[in-house]
Order: C-alpha cells, then sequence, then structure tokens
C-alpha cells in the first residue's frame, strides 16, 4: 500500500488479470491431485468440481481444454451421483450400490448443494440434462423444505431434516427449483410447488436493523447470508418492485422479499474497506474504547502504521495520503472485518442483482483483487500473500465477471456461472416446453417415463430421436401409478432395470 508496504511472496506484481496463469491453475485442479489439504473435502466433491469446471469456463478455456469425451466422462461421473430418491450426493463414497436398503440407505442421502452444483456442472458441460430425473428430484426437494419454510442440507434418520436453518440451503433449493421449473407456479411434473410465501417470510425474519440478512432471526448480518436471500428471491421472483421482481400477496398484504431495500443497498455499500489484511487489521484488535487516540482506528478502518496507536499525532502521521490508500477498495463480510476475496463477489453479486453495481468503486475494487490477493501462480488466496484455493480463487473470479473485466466472461449474478450457462439453460427444449414457451410445444417426458412406441412397441429404453414424428406413448414407473403422455418422440429417455414397470402398446 504506502512505500514500506510489506510485500508478499505470492504478490502477482500487476494489476491485471494473468489469463493464462489462473488457466494453469484450474487445469492443474482439473487433472491432477488435488494437494492433501482437499482430503477432508472428499465429500464436497460435487461442489468442488463446479468451481473447477465453471473457472474455465469463465475464462474461456473450458473447451479449449478439454476433449469431447473428456466431458462426457465428466458428466458422467456427475449423474454416476444422482440419488434414485431424486437429487446428488456429494460424492460417490456413500453409495451402497446393489447393497442399500432400509438401514443403510440414511447414510446415503442427496444433498441440496451439491444437487445445485451437479446440475450446474452439467448445464456448463453442454449437458441437456435430459437423463437428470427431474420428478424424483422435485419430489425430494419438496421433503426438504421445513415447517418455518426453511431448507436443510439433507434428509437423516427418519427422514429428518438435517443441517442449519439459514439462507444458504434456501439458496441452492431454489437454485435447483429455478433449473428445473425456472418461475414457474403451481404443479409441475406431478409435482407441487415448495411453499414459496413460508420460504419468503423466512428471509423477511432474519433481516437485521442494519438492513444485512442474518442467518436466523436477531443475529448478526453477513454478507454470505445476505447474498443467499438475495439470490432466492431472485430465483422465487419475490425481490421487490423496480428491481427485476413484484411486490406480492401474504395474507391481506401486499409485501416484497425485502423489508427495506435502500437500507439493504446501504448496508452493501459499507462492506467497502481499506482495511485490506491481517496486519491493517491489527490496528482493530483490542481498541475498544473511545477515545480519541483510537476512535479513528477503530471506526472508520483505515490503515495506520502504529499499534496502538499513542496520540492523534501519530495516528496522523502514519496515515497514508487519501489517494494511495483509496487505489484499493476490499469488501468484508461484517463490520469491523478485514477484507476477504469472498466477499468481492457476494457483496458485488448481491448489488448487481439489486441493479446498483454502480454504487461501488468497482475500478478500485477490481484493482484490489488484481493487485492484493491475485497469487503469482494463478488463483485468489483469502488475504494478499495467501495461498490461492479453490473456493476463493473462483469467487474472485466470479467477481470479475460481475465486475465487468474483459478477461472473464461475464457471469449472472444469481446463478453464480457465467451467462453463457444461463443461456444454454434457458435454450433447453424440455424446459422451454415446461414454461410453455410458443414453438416448443411437446410432451413433458421425465428421464424415468418409460417409452412405447404406439406401432410397434419395442420394450424399455428406446431412444426415440430417431423417430422424431412418430407418436409415442409413455408409461411413468412408480409406486403412485402410471401416467400416459403422448407426444412426438423428441426425448431421449433412459432404460431402466425395474420389473414393476408395465409396457403398453396400442
Ligand atoms: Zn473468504
Amino acid at each position: 500500500m504506502a512505500q514500506n508496504a510489506t510485500i508478499h511472496p505470492g504478490f502477482a506484481a500487476h494489476s491485471g488479470l494473468d489469463r493464462a496463469k489462473h488457466i494453469n491453475y484450474w487445469k492443474r485442479c482439473l487433472k491432477t491431485y488435488l494437494p492433501h489439504q482437499y482430503t477432508s473435502n472428499d465429500s464436497n466433491r460435487l461442489m468442488l468440481s463446479f468451481f473447477i469446471i465453471s473457472a474455465l469456463d469463465l475464462l474461456g478455456a473450458l473447451l479449449p481444454s478439454t476433449t469431447p469425451a473428456e466431458r462426457a466422462d465428466y458428466a458422467r461421473f456427475l449423474y454416476s451421483c444422482q440419488h434414485p430418491e431424486g437429487g446428488f450426493r456429494g460424492f460417490p463414497g456413500t453409495d451402497f450400490g446393489q447393497l442399500r436398503n432400509k438401514q443403510n440407505k440414511q447414510w446415503d442421502p442427496a444433498n441440496i448443494p451439491a444437487t445445485y452444483f451437479a446440475l450446474s456442472t452439467l448445464i456448463l458441460l453442454g449437458d441437456s440434462l435430459q437423463r437428470v430425473n427431474k420428478r424424483a428430484c422435485l419430489r425430494w426437494l419438496l421433503q426438504m423444505q421445513r415447517e418455518d419454510g426453511s431448507f436443510g442440507e439433507i434428509l437423516g434418520e427418519n427422514g429428518q431434516i438435517e443441517g442449519g436453518q439459514d439462507t444458504r440451503f434456501g439458496y441452492c433449493a431454489t437454485g435447483i427449483r429455478y433449473i428445473l421449473r425456472g418461475h414457474k407456479t403451481g404443479s409441475v411434473l406431478g409435482m407441487p410447488d415448495i411453499n414459496v410465501d413460508k420460504l419468503v417470510d423466512c428471509i423477511r425474519r432474519s433481516q437485521t436493523y442494519d438492513g444485512g440478512i442474518s442467518e436466523a432471526p436477531f443475529h448478526e448480518a453477513h454478507a454470505g447470508f445476505t447474498y443467499c436471500a438475495i439470490s432466492t428471491l431472485s430465483f422465487l421472483d419475490r425481490l421487490p418492485n423496480g428491481v427485476g421482481g413484484h411486490l406480492y400477496h401474504y395474507g391481506n398484504v401486499r409485501l416484497s422479499g425485502l423489508t427495506d431495500l435502500d437500507l439493504t443497498v446501504r448496508w452493501f455499500v459499507s462492506r467497502q474497506t481499506t482495511t485490506l489484511d491481517d496486519e491493517e487489521a491489527a490496528d482493530t484488535y483490542s481498541d475498544e474504547t473511545d477515545t480519541t487516540a483510537t476512535c479513528h482506528d477503530a471506526h472508520s478502518f483505515v490503515k495506520t502504521r502504529s499499534v496502538p496507536a499513542k496520540s492523534d499525532e501519530t495516528c496522523e502521521k502514519d496515515r497514508p495520503p487519501p489517494a494511495v490508500e483509496l487505489q484499493w477498495i476490499g469488501f468484508n463480510g461484517r463490520p469491523n472485518k478485514v477484507a476477504d476475496t469472498c466477499y468481492a463477489w457476494w457483496t458485488c453479486a448481491s448489488m448487481a442483482i439489486l441493479g446498483k453495481l454502480n454504487l461501488l468503486s468497482y475500478t478500485e475494487n477490481q484493482l484490489y483483487l488484481l493487485s492484493k490477493p491475485q497469487h503469482a501462480i494463478g488463483g485468489f488466496g483469502k488475504l494478499p500473500g495467501d495461498p490461492p484455493d479453490i473456493y476463493h480463487s473462483y469467487l474472485g473470479l466470479a467477481a470479475l465477471g460481475v465486475l465487468g473485466n474483459d478477461a472473464v466472461k461475464p457471469v449472472d449474478p444469481a446463478l453464480c456461472f457465467s451467462k453463457h450457462g444461463a443461456t444454454l439453460l434457458k435454450n433447453m427444449l424440455w424446459r422451454k416446453r415446461l414454461l410453455g414457451e410458443p414453438g416448443s410445444e411437446g410432451p413433458l417426458v421425465d428421464s424415468d417415463d418409460e417409452v412405447i412406441e404406439t406401432a410397434e412397441p419395442r420394450g424399455r429404453g428406446v431412444d426415440v430421436r430417431a423417430h422424431q414424428n412418430l407418436q409415442v406413448r409413455y408409461v411413468r414407473r412408480g409406486s403412485e401409478g402410471e401416467t400416459t403422455l403422448c407426444g412426438d418422440g423428441e426425448s431421449t429417455v433412459a432404460s431402466h432395470d425395474s420389473d414393476q414397470v408395465t409396457l403398453r402398446g396400442e
């Protein structure tokens, strides 16, 4: 920062995105073993998969760095984690295969974040989601909502919903809902909708006096939880009027998903900070008193070099000139905290959703990311000089995409992946058909619907792509009975090994 600032060993030493280094970093993550520190994250493998594939996509390097066969393999791996009762596992380690039974299945649950990451990664890989068992996934999603409107992470013993009640799981759950059924309300593929009003009310209860959103009522607001809540409202089309959403009815009163939009915007603007690393943050430690000597450090969070400050004179003398000090502006997650790479994403993406990105100092915000936590080997650390990690490296890159850096693809701030990926999703025929878009008329077929050609039944798992104009009949498998749909056979239908299937031809 100032002339005598510490030079960190990992300092990238320039203010542009070193695209080649970042691509190399992510290719290493994709094609070689991760460092041993990731071992404990084995059960989060689908989250790591998403960050790695999506980062390469953001850098425009996914297709050049992988072959079609490799991408098909990645998709096959993700589908291998699809859970028999809907959703996706976090990793293959809990799959009992043939040995799965009523007693042990509680140890092999589908996982809400893993399902959102699996669907997102498949989209980025160019998969059409035809093999996703959408009906089962939507059925499982219904089971994941609690009475108070919140969502959990997994179903545990006796169908108990486990996991925190904060907005992270609501975000992933509504992201799954958005991918599989857009903004459509009511029944889809025979499955009713989640209780949207209750979830929105849950978010309203977690809003704090200062405009942020916390993990639970009466807790401290936090940028990560606030981002998750705002994106949830975006997925549910429940943002306040004027920010892409509508007021809605709750009981007899019209309410928006945010109780005070201006206050929330102000809270996000206040997440900008010039306290950029632990060393600087030391000034704020143990300064609890409000004397003239310390109030400057404790409340304005501008860097000084005297620890502790002994007088007003010392404070002012060592304070960097404002022009230097404001070259870089980072983001914290809560008041009184040091800047951290990931909060650039949580803040900028939220402001982008709210249409208020122009209120941030985005030139200085980009300079902070590129000059401070960007690492010499590619990727981003949490703080300047920290080694890059997958989480901060991805969110730093995504934040640059939201801030308009031209070395990164534009990012959809709610979905947390490229707008290119969002377009791939919107163009999927099955989804257009489900949303009733003009020109997409045809049957809604799920991956567990069995296909029988009307003229000549050929058994289960018929690939009907070869029969574009042939009338076919689908019989739904499952304990709830059978549903018959007719259509033009556009979809590919997966085969199943159940003997319960009734084949019907005419
Ligand atoms: Zn962080």
